[in-house]
């Protein structure tokens, strides 16, 4: 069911791996029928190539609007092979049917994303390209139609080997139908948020202002392709967050590379739970300039520890001589071993032979990172069942978060660590006397990383590690009772009460001889204490020093409890629900 390439149809866009195509196809012997400036790349690269105005008779007009829109390009692709009246019909009308067609579009989503103007975007819509994409698309039994450079390779080698089977002109066809249903997605969503345009006050809720720190705003915008998010499957899932459950990964068409890009190096195939919970490890390790790892169980974290940067860089740290991620984790880990038994950990740097030999003696189920040292995979890999995800290139996160909703989804611009109140520079001493360095320090680590513990979140640090955290509870009383309690029993539960009070100085211990981790810690909270009674818990506690967002009305009863403790409190002004 092979059908040989012997006539194709080109008209790119992105000329990425044109030329290669081009001299590829005529040295298997496939005539090249083109379009305009990619018939001109084409004869440039020296490969003999047919202007679609010489098939149609027909000069391109309307600065390319129509170009390829005539009955005898489009006969020639629709034409089915199998049929003997049609193939009749072609030979009647002299003309030549394509047997592969290669086309890519007009860049719209980029366009409306530059800032252009409407009339600049309009211009932007292909109309000729997605008519020969799904032409090519529905004849599939008789055509190849592709629309990914990517995909040049295989193109080339079909043509040198008899040309595609049904079965990869069916795939193809597949790709193509998704990728113009992709676009008109986008263009459909872009066309709609214009004409509600209309009104000020509609364009305005379509996206979302956010100050800047110097007081100006940006617009992050939920159009394209948000709007019409377009998804593709890419992987079946052995089954969903329950046994029962069938599930798969998509990619989005037009994200930010992120996890569901990454590469699997090492261990058993990702899970619906693993790719979860590493999801939300990565959110907490990436909120870091310095080198940070986050242990994450149930997409919540059990620890969280940042690191002094190295100066010596990686190579160094490879051969153990200070390695500031191994650090990080062996902090991280520390928080809550018990917790951290079958976790996901997340680091935000490559990850070092030192933090493999740690890793290797705790039950894990993933590790992701941008990168592993080759050392590290080969320590790594002698657990079977441990996977390793590196990441794709260029790491990022969307700007845009959405979640389902029955009937729906929510839309909203992604929440992180930009707001003018998440700068330890711009936040307001409420009580107490102001924190020294490295309190300071330890408080603006703790405001970060209680962003990564599902509200209501209450969370201890001390030395750039989580002591303590409360996350989850239904009030704030619970999540500060949890914090403290986490922090004076867990930390000595698999450690060894001996080894952490010879670490950490012995005058901290409980009455059960547990390291009392709460006393000299900091606190930050995810949104304001609705009461003085959550203050009070960590107050008791020992916490010396706490930082929230202020703006309850009883702020002031707030106040009077740090006053009378004699505890510092930081107002930020910026709330991090997490939900
Ligand atoms: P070229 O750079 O070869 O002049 O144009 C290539 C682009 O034109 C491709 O992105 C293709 O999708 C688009 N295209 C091809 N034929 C037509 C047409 O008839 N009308 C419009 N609007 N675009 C076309």
């Amino acid at each position: 069911d092979r059908v040989p390439l012997k006539r194709a149809l080109i008209s790119v866009y992105d000329k990425t791996g044109l030329e290669e195509l081009a001299s590829g196809l005529h040295q298997a012997g496939v005539q090249i029928v083109s379009t305009g400036s990619t018939a001109q790349r084409i004869s440039a690269a020296g490969v003999p190539v047919t202007e679609v105005s010489e098939v149609t008779g027909f000069q391109e007009c309307l600065d390319g609007r129509v170009k390829t829109l005539h009955p005898l390009v489009h006969a020639g692709i629709l034409a089915d092979r199998r049929r003997e009246d049609h193939v009749a019909q072609l030979e009647q009308m002299h003309v030549e049917p394509f047997d592969l067609v290669v086309v890519n579009l007009y860049p719209f989503v980029d366009t409306v994303r530059s800032g252009a103007g409407q009339d600049a975007v309009v211009e932007q819509i292909d109309i000729g390209g997605p008519s020969m994409v799904r032409a090519a698309a529905k004849n599939h039994p008789s055509v190849a139609v592709v629309v990914d450079p990517a995909r040049y390779g295989d193109v080339v080698s079909a043509a040198q080997s008899g040309g595609f089977d049904l079965m990869a002109r069916r795939r193809l066809a597949a790709l193509a139908f998704a990728h113009t249903a992709a676009y008109d997605n986008a263009v459909a969503s872009w066309t709609a948020a214009q004409f509600e345009g209309e009104d000020e006050e509609e364009l305005a809720s379509q996206q979302t202002g956010q100050e800047l720190p110097d007081g100006g705003t940006h617009q992050v915008s939920l159009f394209p392709p948000y709007a019409g998010v377009t998804l593709q499957r890419a992987e079946t899932l052995r089954y969903g967050e329950n046994p029962h459950q069938k599930a798969a990964l998509y990619v989005e068409d037009g994200a930010a590379p992120g996890i569901a890009q990454a590469e699997l190096l090492h261990g058993k195939p990702m899970s619906y739970n693993n790719y979860a919970d590493a999801d939300a490890a990565l959110r907490a390790a990436f909120d870091f300039d310095q080198p940070a790892v986050a242990v994450v169980k149930h997409a919540n974290p059990c620890g969280v520890a940042v690191a002094e940067e190295n100066a010596h860089g990686v190579e160094e740290n490879a051969h153990g001589v200070e390695d500031p991620i191994a650090e990080a984790h062996r902090k991280a880990h520390a928080c809550d071993p018990v917790s951290a038994f079958g976790g996901v950990i997340a680091a935000n740097r490559e990850v070092t032979a030192g933090m493999a030999r740690a890793v290797k003696d705790i039950f894990t189920e993933v590790v992701v990172a941008p990168k592993f040292s080759a050392e590290a995979i080969e320590i790594l890999s002698a657990k079977k069942n441990l996977r390793l995800l590196q990441l794709p290139e260029g790491y990022a996160r969307d700007t845009v978060e959405y979640k389902q909703v029955s009937g729906g989804m929510l839309l909203q611009a992604r929440d992180a660590i930009d707001a003018a109140g998440d700068d330890p520079a711009a936040w307001t001493l409420a009580a107490g006397a102001a924190a020294d360095d490295q309190t300071l320090a330890d408080l603006a680590f703790a405001w970060r990383a209680v962003r990564a513990a599902k509200s209501n979140a209450v969370l201890l640090a001390s030395d750039g590690a989580t002591v303590g955290v409360g996350m989850g509870q239904v009030n704030r009383l619970d999540s500060c009772r949890l914090a403290v309690e986490r922090a004076n029993t867990l930390g000595a539960a698999q450690t060894g009460a001996q080894e952490i009070i010879s670490a950490g100085g012995a005058e901290n211990v409980t009455a059960s001889g547990a390291p009392e981790r709460a006393r000299g810690a900091v606190a930050a909270s995810d949104a304001f204490f609705p009461f003085a009674d959550g203050l009070q818990i960590l107050i008791d506690a020992g916490v010396k020093a706490v930082v929230q967002p202020g703006g309850s009305i009883r702020d002031e009863e707030v106040i009077a409890a740090a006053e009378a403790a004699g505890v510092t409190m930081y107002f930020t002004g910026a709330r991090h629900f997490f939900h």
